[in-house]
């Protein structure tokens, strides 16, 4: 992408490294106010140790391509002149997709991780993915309307409970959606207009805990959601996603612990999800029915104690492979999400010691054992955020000449 400096004919050996900093510095002020919410303009110059003046040519910039607003400071009677407050515009959104086997929720997700809609649209048999194509596009079709008049489109992402290789998102396998080698993605993006991006629900559900929830500011992070089938999982290793040669790492899932060595759907025997299951646990329930939250409570409540006995087989299996996984990638945090969190809520302490016992000591000292806390938004703004990614990269960059206003248009800009 040619900078602007270059599309304004400035020399060259000026405007390119002008250029890329300016960039870099736009990228560094949109993500900040985007992860961390609206904040004073002193605070931007204080956390990315940028200049004042600069932040406010910065700020001035981001509010006129429309990625920002400020209001007026809040308190007028601290010292020194007060600064304005810098908003990421909510308005600027994404598409948030994730086709699951009961189940399509579609989101619209604005700049600052704002859920503006949260649509489930429930279903009786497993989506293909003409059919999670064709619903996707309906209740898009139904919000066009709102979606140009108030909202400004920039991508959609796509949070896809399987495999999905990373340079172009292809499916290479959703076994409960039995998908293969599905260019879901591709079509997806086809059928919206609108670039299109794909990854791992769980791996999407680390992004999400770690920019918005319970992991927020932690670099070494393993996380881990039980959902209604399965066990995803994902890891931020210092502050970068596990990823991968191709986008299939953290399957930590699909890691064989000791038991009866079942079937598992990937194709081998005694995966960590045969054994902790939240099928197995509805079937000592006694109830198949039983979502999630039902779950939850009953874990809560349960004095039952064939029910117990089956909580705490599953959290002393468990145990062992988060134990594992400190080993391997020595976190500061383990976050726990769907059934997995109310396994941990129903029994902490038998939980926690489980955990230390298996552990190579040293390095599960000061690990923090955490539930997610994100809930419906989950999924939702991790997906956006792939979304997201391309313009917080490089905000000014769809920018054509033609857009710019000539530089005596442009406003001045103030030192604070
Ligand atoms: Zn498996």
């Amino acid at each position: 992408m040619r900078g602007q400096g270059a599309e304004r004919g400035l020399s060259a050996g000026y405007g390119s490294r002008n250029d890329e900093t300016r960039q870099h510095n736009l990228s560094t002020v949109l993500t900040t106010v985007h992860h961390s919410g609206p904040m004073a303009r002193a605070e931007i110059t204080r956390r990315t140790r940028l200049n004042r003046s600069t932040v406010g040519a910065l700020v001035a910039e981001l509010v006129e391509l429309g990625l920002a607003f400020e209001t007026p400071p809040e308190d007028q009677t601290l010292r020194g002149r007060p600064s304005a407050i810098v908003h990421p515009n909510a308005k600027v959104a994404a598409l948030a997709i994730n086709p699951d086997i009961d189940a399509l929720t579609l989101g619209l997700v604005g700049l600052g991780g704002v859920v503006h809609k949260r649509v489930r649209y429930e279903l009786d048999k497993t989506p293909s993915p003409e059919i999670a194509i064709k619903l996707v596009t309906r209740l898009v079709d139904g919000m066009r309307d709102e979606l140009s008049s108030v909202y400004r489109l920039v991508g959609a992402g796509l949070a896809i409970p399987g495999l999905v290789r990373h340079r172009d998102g292809l499916v290479r396998r959703a076994p409960y959606l039995d998908w293969t080698n599905e260019p879901f993605t591709e079509r997806m993006g086809a059928a919206l207009g609108l670039p299109t991006y794909a990854g791992n629900d769980a791996g999407i559900a680390m992004i999400s805990e770690s920019l918005y929830g319970v992991g927020r500011g932690i670099k070494n992070l393993v996380y881990l959601n039980g959902f209604a089938v399965g066990i995803g999982g994902g890891v931020m290793v210092a502050g970068v996603p596990l990823r991968g040669e191709d986008g299939y790492a953290a399957e930590l899932g699909h890691t064989v612990v000791p038991g009866s060595m079942l079937p598992c759907h990937c194709g081998r025997r005694g995966c960590l999800e045969t054994e902790v299951n939240a099928t197995r646990l509805r079937a000592v329930i006694g109830s198949d029915s039983l979502d999630l939250d039902e779950l939850d409570t009953v874990l809560a409540t349960t004095d039952d104690r064939a029910v117990r006995r089956e909580a705490e087989r599953q959290v002393a299996v468990l145990a062992g492979a988060i134990a594992d996984f400190i080993s391997v990638f020595n976190p500061k945090m383990v976050v726990l999400g769907g059934f997995l969190a109310s396994l941990h809520a129903a029994m902490p302490e038998k939980f926690t010691e489980a955990i230390v016992e298996a552990s190579f000591q040293p390095i599960v000292e000061g690990v923090r054992i955490e539930r997610a806390v994100l809930r419906s938004r989950l999924l939702m703004v991790g997906a956006a955020e792939l979304a997201f990614t391309p313009l917080l990269l490089n905000p000014a960059g769809n920018r054509s000449t033609a857009e710019e206003p000539a530089e005596a248009e442009r406003p001045t800009v103030s030192a604070n």
